[in-house]
């Protein structure tokens, strides 16, 4: 035990080790980024089985993903042996209610064998309610919706309380009845949500916010399931405590007996966290659960861990100043004793191509040089929408690469089914393309239909696009035969518009995104998911502008062929070294790398433009969006160990739109010594300094690099962004019509413009 104690405190400075050892009931460990949180939280589990005799499931840690629920397990399985580590119960809030509703389902007002609901399954049922009350689901789409109801899920407002207070007089279950059309949205809203939760408990099931409000709920009512936990926990900790929301937060007061059903002695809760790590607001996340932990906890010690092990000073002094600019945060610095390290190395690339392909090169110079090998490499964005031109480069220079918590462009979901459309408009015989889209978007064509038609087409020996036009022969029912029709006319329509002679490859993709109601379903909607693969759709649209720049003769056949080529390519041999590593800001945190590449560092990207649009003069933090993604860029700067790389492009296309970016605030706020720039220009000098181009090392493969930036919009308003304006007096100097004039001394931009 004494040797044991002597190996969990190795290595630990005093406050790190008081914090593994700390008797008390509540414990909130709060520092800055990589300063041994998640390691404390590690060791203190394992010193509480080893010093103080707990058993394994005694414990419960919470953890934010399953990937670090895994990480943490794998560590204390090297702490205290597997046996031990593996009956620990280490989850995420997710899993652990799901566990425990699983134990206490009646007690809990399901039945056994309860589904859950993923988004799909949620939309659909949101629509069928949609229809049967005659809402016009173009001006409500289902998922705003589901993103109302689960913002009162994450507050814990039931579905009878959001009623009463907004719907008093609706009785769920009663279908459409009291639907007059005059509805206030407030109200609409309640009634569908109060129709939803009727529905889910017909159908015996949950969705994901559900399974914390639900064992909340369940927490609160069967003494026989709180009693069940209290006796059997008496340690409950948590990693990443800022961003837990309203729900969550109240799960863990209820099942560590803070809450709810008296016992004799509260479980001891140990909280770590970071305020400036908070980064989930929009999914609830409440940054005040940890400002106000030791209001929440009776005698609650907090400890503050200061010495950072992760970064070097550089890094960290970066990290400092970007994050000192938020407002009303308790300051904090952090230091290493490891020494200031390398300079910050910037770089401002004419394009997002050209920074994709300093990223890589210097990847590939850094294996070389320096044998940094790839699997130290990460390269993070703001938006997954980023990752595209990042790939294509490191496809073309052959490094191994892989993407963290998304799929590659070509494999995602939502540009498969954009480029399955433009198959099958080309080729409507191409069955698995046409199959792909029956039913996407959502057309009310369901799994049997398909099947029968297919059937159909089998037994006459034609395409199942050739049985669509046998439809009355096939012996379906009326409204599939409706759905039917509706969708070979909507393909008929768009064959002519998209595959005529001398129709760009952008324009067909334009007409096909509009048409098909691809686009239309993400639009309304707030989730950052859907916001994500929009930006995709855009990004396709972007690509096709590229190839029309650099092809002589640019067909939708070709443009299509060379895509194929490049999701061919992506199935790369796993090099001995490993791969690069690419992910979102969001999906970083918790995470190091030796070197980062934090890329698009520009207003518009990062901060993203919505967070510009926004309000940010809102008094409550939480919804200062500006400040939620500084403590992303603080997140984003402080994964890196040993080198930081910040990279920004003077352009940037979405939607096939060129913009001009100015740098981002973020760049600005960091002190000028630390960075080294190998390029570097302003806004305004982005557009004088092009005369000289000749002399700066694009110079050489200067068309290559033009043809990128080439496919310039007039207007420049009309960039999905939207609010221009709302980058406020600071840039719109830059953006002077000049700016654009002064690219068209390179010729070529007439025959864009
Ligand atoms: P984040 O806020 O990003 O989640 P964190 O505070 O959880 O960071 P950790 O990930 O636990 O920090 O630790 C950061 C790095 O520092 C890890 O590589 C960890 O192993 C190392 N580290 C932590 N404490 C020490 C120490 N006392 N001596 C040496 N290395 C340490
Ligand atoms: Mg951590």
């Amino acid at each position: 035990k004494q040797a044991q104690a002597q190996r969990l405190l190795a290595g630990l400075n005093p406050q790190q080790a008081q914090a593994v050892q700390y008797q008390g009931p509540a414990l909130l460990i709060a520092a800055g980024a990589g300063s041994g949180k998640t390691r404390v939280l590690t060791r203190r589990i394992a010193w509480v089985m080893s010093q103080w005799n707990a058993w394994p499931s005694q414990i419960l840690a919470i953890t934010f993903t399953n990937k670090a629920a895994a990480e943490m397990r794998e560590r204390l399985t090297k702490l205290v042996g597997s046996q031990r580590a593996e009956r620990l119960w280490v989850s995420t809030f997710h899993s652990a209610c799901v566990r425990i509703l699983r134990r206490f389902t009646h007690e809990a007002g399901l039945k056994s064998n309860f589904t859950i609901y993923d988004q799909q399954d949620q939309l659909r049922l949101l629509k069928l309610i949609e229809t049967d009350f005659n809402i016009d689901v173009k001006k409500y789409k289902p998922r705003q919706f589901s993103s109302k109801i689960s913002d009162w899920k994450n507050s814990l407002q039931g579905a009878q309380e959001v009623l009463q207070t907004l719907a008093p007089s609706f009785t769920p279950g009663v279908a459409g009845t009291h639907i007059t059309g005059h509805e206030k949205q407030p109200e609409l809203e309640a009634m569908v949500y109060g129709e939803y939760q009727c529905r889910l408990a017909a159908a015996n099931a949950v969705d994901f916010d559900d399974l914390i409000m639900k064992t909340v709920d369940l927490l609160n009512t069967s003494q026989e399931a709180a009693d069940f936990y209290h006796k059997r926990l008496h340690y409950v900790l948590v990693d990443e405590y800022q961003d837990t929301n309203r729900a969550q937060y109240e799960f863990l007061r209820l099942i560590a007996g803070y809450e709810g059903f008296a016992v004799k002695r509260p479980a001891w809760i140990s909280v770590v966290g970071d305020s400036d790590q908070s980064i989930y607001a929009f999914r609830g996340a409440d940054i005040s659960n940890i400002l106000d932990f030791e209001n929440d906890f009776p005698h609650a010690k907090t400890i503050l861990l200061e010495q950072n092990y992760r970064s070097t000073q550089n890094i960290l002094d970066a990290a400092n100043a970007v994050i000192a600019k938020n407002e009303g945060r308790k300051p904090k610095k952090l230091w290493t004793s490891e020494g200031s390290g390398d300079k910050i190395i910037g770089y401002a690339a004419d394009d997002a191509r050209g920074e994709a392909r300093f990223v890589t090169e210097e990847i590939a110079r850094i294996r070389t040089e320096e044998n940094i090998p790839y699997s130290d490499v990460a390269i993070m964005y703001r938006t997954n929408a980023q990752s595209r031109l990042m790939e294509e480069q490191l496809v073309a220079a052959g490094i191994p690469y892989l993407i963290v918590g998304g799929t590659r462009f070509y494999e995602r979901a939502e540009i498969k089914n954009a480029l399955a459309y433009l198959h099958a408009l080309l080729n409507p015989a191409d069955d698995i393309s046409l199959r792909r889209i029956l039913n996407e978007p959502r057309r009310g064509i369901g799994a049997k239909t398909e099947l029968d038609v297919a059937n159909f087409a089998q037994a006459h020996s034609m395409s199942f696009w050739e049985a669509l036009s046998h439809l009355d022969e096939i012996g379906l029912s009326a409204a599939p035969v409706k759905h039917l029709r509706q969708f070979v006319d909507l393909m008929q329509s768009m064959m002519d518009s998209v595959t005529g002679d001398g129709v760009l490859p952008s324009t067909a993709i334009h007409v096909m995104l509009e048409n098909s109601g691809l686009v239309a379903q993400y639009r309304a909607s707030q989730d950052v998911e859907d916001q994500s693969r929009l930006e995709n759709l855009g990004q396709l649209e972007t690509v096709a502008k590229e190839y029309e720049a650099n092809e002589v003769n640019p067909t939708l056949d070709g443009f299509l062929e060379q895509t194929a080529l490049v999701a061919d390519s992506d199935q790369l041999p796993d090099g001995d070294s490993g791969r690069v590593t690419l992910m979102t800001l969001h999906t970083a945190k918790g995470l190091e790398y030796p070197v980062v590449f934090l890329t698009g560092m520009e207003e518009g990207t990062f901060p993203s433009a919505r967070a510009l649009a926004g309000d940010n003069d809102a008094p409550d933090a939480s919804t200062n969006q500006l400040e939620e993604e500084r403590r992303l860029a603080y997140v984003g700067i402080t994964r890196a160990r040993k080198r930081l790389y910040i990279t920004r492009a003077g352009i940037r296309s979405q939607w096939g739109q060129a913009q001009e970016m100015p740098p981002s605030r973020f760049l600005d706020e960091i002190p000028a010594q630390l960075i080294d720039w190998r390029r570097e220009f302003t806004a305004t000098e982005n557009v004088r300094s092009n005369g000289g181009w000749g002399s700066d090392n694009f110079g050489d493969d200067f068309d290559s690099d033009f043809s990128a930036t080439s496919a310039f919009g007039t207007d420049e308003e009309g960039f999905s962004y939207g609010g221009r304006s709302s980058f406020g007096s600071r840039y719109s100097r830059s953006y002077g019509s000049g700016s654009f004039g002064a690219r068209s001394s390179f010729g070529s931009r007439d025959s864009y413009g």
